[in-house]
């Protein structure tokens, strides 16, 4: 399902009484409507990223509170001269008919921020008044990243996100939302979504996906080299007893059937097993000569 969104930003002006009152609850000193300029952002939603995640919905509704106070950066363009603005309200609002690309409700944490109406600021308020096409970024931490199809913790199943099982594509559920610390304007390519930043596990989950990518290709190379080595092999024990072992032991049988595959080849018998057929120059060696 297409979907298509407003414009990240949008200028409202001068606050009205209620939405000066929840200003003044962060400021040092008594703000007058006229000083400040206000304007609505859509922060992040639960539709699936392009990192192929999401938040779940109880996260957005905590980050709704996490982020009233939560200062905003702009482009360096603008954050040379000292532009700040500032959340004071945030709350998850749905959008009527909208869903998500996996069929659910679409939502989105709409917040609410304001900047000083200052000399420095004229020029920036202008482009915000004038919808400028800048995206928002949010800085956010979660306490996990489950997977979509087992709910196990993602570092920890056997999915891989983006790949697809039964016609579901595997994403990385936002779970807990712990803390949100910024959000920015940033000039990002048009077809590019408003970006999330995420912290939590990040980095860990990510050596993790490597780890699995790399036994992945290990498990497939073993299995190729079985199937030459013992072409009596059932293909799908292969891969069964392949998922079983670990990198040693992996490492150690493709040496033992690269041995074996390579002697059965040099011998002249041609072998093919499975999709990973012997190229035919090697197989047909022995009569190109
Ligand atoms: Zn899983």
């Amino acid at each position: 399902m297409q979907i298509s969104k407003d414009a990240a930003i949008k200028g409202i002006g001068a606050p009205e009484d209620e939405e000066l009152a929840l200003i003044n609850r962060l400021t040092r000193r008594e703000l007058t409507a006229d000083e400040v300029y206000t304007f609505a952002l859509r922060l992040c939603d639960n539709d699936i990223d392009r990192d192929f995640e999401r938040f779940d919905d109880g996260a957005l509704d905590r980050l709704a509170e996490l982020f009233v106070g939560a200062p905003g950066v702009f482009d360096h363009q603008w954050s040379a001269h000292g532009q700040t603005a500032r959340i004071y309200r945030a709350e998850a609002v749905s959008e009527a008919g909208m869903c998500t690309a996996d069929g659910r409700p679409y939502r989105f944490l709409k917040g609410w921020a304001y900047m000083m109406r200052t000399e420095e600021n004229a020029a920036l308020i202008a482009e915000i008044d004038g919808g400028i096409k800048r995206e928002v970024s949010v800085g956010c931490a979660v306490e996990r990243v489950v997977c979509s199809i087992c709910g196990e913790p993602m570092d920890q199943c056997p999915h891989e996100k983006g790949e697809e099982y039964d016609g579901q594509v595997c994403h990385g559920v936002l779970t807990g939302a712990a803390d949100a610390y910024e959000w920015s304007f940033v000039a990002v390519p048009a077809q590019r979504k408003a970006g999330v930043i995420k912290s939590a596990g990040r980095r860990l989950e990510d050596e993790a996906r490597l780890g699995r990518k790399y036994l992945k290709s290990l498990r497939r190379e073993m299995v190729r080299l079985a199937g030459i080595a013992e072409p009596e092999a059932r293909h799908g024990l292969l891969e069964q007893v392949a998922g079983k072992l670990d990198e040693e032991e992996l490492l150690g049988l493709i040496k033992l059937y690269q041995g074996r595959a390579d002697r059965l080849l040099s011998g002249g018998v041609q072998l093919s097993y499975g999709e990973q057929a012997v190229p035919q120059e090697i197989a047909d060696g022995a009569f190109l000569i």
